[in-house]
């Protein structure tokens, strides 16, 4: 059986403006990518960070996503925002720390039951307490696609060298797991937390047996509002997908 083709998601951390997300956009698709994320909704560790453009960075996504064909993946912090969001939305994001919230994931079953959800694993979370997320969403009739991330868990590494550990084991482990019939991708930004070992991790995360990887990326010579530090450039994102394609298809 062939495999299906590799699931590339990249875009920036939050949308900012709308020209920074048509601008990125662009890009995005210009080197074969169906998959555009952003965030609208932010949930920022700081509350004085940045929290994303809310209502108004949902619009422009839906306005890159008629202009560019994009499939938009967002993400959803609040059931409050579920019926705006999944207007927009072609996947729905349910974040690392959202992943233990029960609630939420119900009324994603019950409202947003045909919307494939892309579900990251919690940074702390063990492989019964993923399992037991993805039965929240099913056993309130959720009945789309549900794609797990692994953006990396907490340790000891504890900022070191990284922001959080890209637990590969994991994904080598569900993939093997045959009761396990989700695909799972690599989130390498949020795990590397720097820009220059983002490359690396992609490679790593695919040969560990991925289905794909969710990147960030930015505009070259500007600073993202989030997350900046670990945004690579687009021509590096060409650079890592190539690489990515062909330890895939090994
Ligand atoms: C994100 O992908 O924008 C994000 C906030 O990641 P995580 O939930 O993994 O921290
Ligand atoms: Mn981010």
């Amino acid at each position: 059986m062939s495999k299906q083709k590799p699931l590339f998601i990249a875009g920036p951390c939050s949308v900012e403006s709308e020209e920074q997300i048509i601008e990125i956009a662009k890009k995005v698709k210009k080197l074969g990518i169906d998959y555009l994320r952003g965030g609208a909704y932010k949930p920022r560790t700081i509350p004085d960070s940045f929290q994303g453009l809310g209502k108004k960075g949902l619009d422009f996504l839906k306005k890159v996503k008629e202009k560019t064909g994009l499939r938009i993946v967002t993400e959803l912090v609040s059931p409050e925002h579920i019926e705006e969001v999944i207007k927009v939305a072609d996947v729905v994001q349910v974040g690392s720390r959202n992943m233990y919230n029960y609630e939420l994931l119900k009324e994603i079953g019950k409202r947003a039951s045909k919307k494939p959800v892309l579900l990251k694993r919690g940074m702390s979370a063990t492989k019964k307490e993923l399992i037991g997320a993805i039965g929240y969403l099913k056993k309130h009739g959720h009945k789309a696609e549900i794609i797990v991330c692994e953006r990396g868990i907490r340790t000891f590494s504890n900022g070191e060298y990284d922001r959080f550990t890209l637990d590969l084991s994991f994904v080598a482990d569900l993939k093997k797991d045959k009761k396990f019939n989700y695909r799972i991708i690599i989130d390498p930004s949020h795990a590397a937390g720097r820009s220059d070992i983002v490359e690396n991790l992609s490679f790593a995360g695919m040969a560990a047996g991925a289905d794909g990887l969710m990147i960030e990326v930015k505009r070259e010579g500007t600073t993202a509002l989030s997350d900046d530090a670990q945004a690579i450039t687009l021509k590096k994102l060409k650079y890592i997908l190539k690489k990515s394609e062909e330890i895939y298809a090994l």
